[in-house]
């Protein structure tokens, strides 16, 4: 089995997956998917949605609003999300670098991912995601969900996640859409099909899983 497979058979079961837009321009909402991106980091996506709605109403959604916060506020509007004061840490520290580099729209064009990576609190899934998703670059994103699906489903599995994000960017089409799209499906299989305790039956890869039970 080839790795399109798996994203051919994903996509003729679940319908197109919409995380993101299309825009081909910066845009407030770009900053919003890397505020995401951090929050998101041991939690929920429900949770980060009630810490982002708290930052919005607070009027803390952009570099400029969150470098400048006061500690307190920042870290009640993100408590939602939990580790509540490492998050607001990790925001804060996230937006001076945003700022250091001019605006968010020069931050897009230049930040390498070796600077996001050289961001305390910013390990390389949470870079990939906000590469990919709020910054458009074809760097495909690795989870937990992503390895537990490709080693069930009889794929090598890898020691690093470096190794994940090769393999993957070495079979997949270099399309930022497919990889939004792709990892995005991953997601859908997890919580689905492909949960912890798996329901193979109805599971769209069924046919050619190696664990299949
Ligand atoms: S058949 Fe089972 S183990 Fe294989 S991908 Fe589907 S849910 Fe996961």
């Amino acid at each position: 089995m080839h790795v399109m497979d798996v994203y051919d058979g994903l996509r003729g079961h679940f319908s197109r997956q919409v995380w993101w837009t299309k825009r081909h321009f910066f845009h407030p909402r770009e900053f919003e998917i890397c505020v995401g991106a951090i929050l998101t980091q041991n939690t929920n996506w429900k949770n980060v949605e009630k810490a982002l709605e708290n930052m919005s109403e607070r009027k803390l959604i952009s570099p400029e609003s969150i470098a400048k916060a006061d500690v307190k506020k920042l870290e009640d509007a993100v408590r939602p999300s939990g580790f509540y004061r490492q998050k607001a840490e990790r925001l804060r520290l996230f937006s001076e670098f945003v700022m250091s580099l001019g605006s968010f729209d020069e931050f897009a064009e230049k930040v390498t991912r070796e600077q996001l990576l050289g961001l305390k609190g910013l390990g390389p899934e949470t870079a990939d995601s906000i590469l990919l998703y709020a910054l458009g670059r074809p760097v495909f994103v690795i989870d937990a969900y992503t390895k537990r699906i490709f080693r069930r489903l009889g794929f090598r599995p890898f020691n690093s996640y470096e190794d994940w994000r090769n393999f993957f960017e070495q079979n997949v089409p270099r399309d930022r859409y497919v990889y939004m799209e792709f990892h995005a499906l991953i997601v859908e299989l997890a919580k689905h099909f492909c949960r912890p305790k798996p329901l193979c039956p109805d599971c769209p890869l069924a046919g050619d899983c190696a664990k299949k039970i």
